[in-house]
């Protein structure tokens, strides 16, 4: 064997992908179409074009949703359906402890207070059987996001939303297009949101969302958005930017799932990367990162971070996952249903891929095992040297950590 191929690069070895994860967004045609001719017919640099009307026709059509709210970000979206659902000053609004860090912030910003439930054991997603004990008398409302592939148990989330009367926002920035129990991710909860964030899968560098079939939901967020103009707009080329990929997305959320379905079955072996659970009725994830946990026993003790490190300088996009909530904020800015210890082991635990490579070739996905099968083959070593912080923990090649 190749002495120099079969050292880890983090060790000095040649990286498996010397020119690290794909570039994201891909560049394809049919955008540069789109935006070229809304350079050409002007609409580029007008308040009012056809293309916002479009991307809100297309996105209610496919939705099966009567009202779309297109905005700045998927952030300003889970703000505007959180206002579009009644949440205000001194109200509670239950989350997952482990979930994106603007959904928290969210809830802050209007005046309310996040109620931190934790996740199931075994993934890092929201456990619906720890709602129920979280619901007080100011609760108004629950966020329930699907993240790294997972699905979230939104039929179990509604049902007892419904019983105690609370508003659900599907946050389905990382699922645009999936399927969710039988029906498009965003239209199980009152309010459902996209994001078309730089590095989400359907990208207009910013953008979002929000879906509702509730009209009174929808007069709410426009209410508080339209003050004699949009406070909170997408713009007509963002929007130009977003058809085209929107068209294509059931495609592309294809390749990815085939893609991370051929990764799931090529790292069985390795029994310290365990991918999300699967056989949800009904349900096809769409894969903005692929999460596994990590457990650091059945990797020579080599610590999450240092994993992922070696992984990235292989040219593999690999990063820890979220911070726990619960970890990063002030014990003052929320209030926590228990000790949260399945959040907190995805704080430490959660090991993201990053998802362009999924839509490239099988032999692309052949490299990620391959890189994964030399550094854990020399996972004692690079541990060693990491303990000793011989080891930079600054970002190598391709670290795409969002
Ligand atoms: C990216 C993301 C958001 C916010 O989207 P932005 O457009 O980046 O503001 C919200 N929730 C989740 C789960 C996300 O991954």
């Amino acid at each position: 064997m190749n002495e120099n191929k079969d050292r880890p690069a983090i060790l000095g070895g040649r990286a498996i992908r010397p020119q690290g994860p794909p570039d994201w967004p891909q560049h394809l045609p049919e955008v540069a179409e789109r935006i070229q001719e809304a350079l050409r017919d002007g609409s580029w640099g007008k308040y009012h074009g056809p293309h916002v009307a479009e991307l809100a026709g297309l996105l209610a059509a496919d939705h099966d949703c009567e009202h779309v709210v297109l905005c700045a970000s998927g952030t300003a979206a889970i703000e505007l359906a959180l206002r579009g659902v009644g949440v205000g000053d001194g109200d509670e609004v239950l989350l997952s402890a482990y979930d994106f860090k603007a959904n928290f912030q969210d809830v802050l910003v209007l005046g309310a207070m996040p109620v931190l439930v934790d996740v199931s054991s075994g993934t890092w997603l929201l456990d619906p059987a720890s709602l129920e004990a979280a619901v007080g008398p100011r609760t108004r409302a629950i966020v329930v996001s699907h993240l790294h592939g997972a699905i979230a148990n939104l039929p179990r989330v509604v049902e007892l939303a419904r019983a105690r009367g609370l508003a659900v926002i599907e946050d389905a920035a990382q699922m645009p297009g999936a399927r969710v129990y039988g029906r498009m991710a965003g239209m199980w909860g009152d309010a459902g949101v996209l994001s078309f964030g730089g590095s989400k899968l359907v990208s207009a560098g910013r953008g979002g969302a929000v879906l509702t079939a509730r009209a009174d939901v929808a007069q709410r967020i426009k209410l508080f958005t339209q003050r004699g103009n949009d406070a909170y707009p997408l713009s007509e080329l963002q929007a130009a930017a977003v058809i085209p990929q929107w068209k294509r997305l059931a495609v592309a959320n294809e390749r990815r799932a085939r893609s991370a379905n051929l990764l799931i079955k090529e790292l069985r072996p390795f029994a310290g990367l365990q991918p999300p659970a699967d056989g949800m009725a009904d349900s096809l994830p769409a894969y903005y990162k692929l999460g596994f946990l990590y457990d650091a026993r059945e990797f020579a003790g080599l610590p999450r971070d240092g994993f992922a490190a070696a992984l990235r300088a292989e040219g593999i996009a690999f990063d820890p996952g979220f911070r726990a909530l619960h970890k990063t904020h002030s014990s003052r800015r929320f209030r926590a249903v228990g000790d949260l210890p399945h959040a907190t082991r995805a704080d430490e635990a959660v090991l993201t891929l990053h998802h362009p490579v999924l839509s490239e070739a099988d032999a692309d996905v052949q490299e990620i095992v391959a890189a994964v099968e030399k550094v854990s083959r020399h996972a004692e070593e690079i541990g060693a040297q990491f303990a000793a912080s011989a080891i930079s923990l600054s970002p190598q090649v391709g670290d795409s950590r969002t």
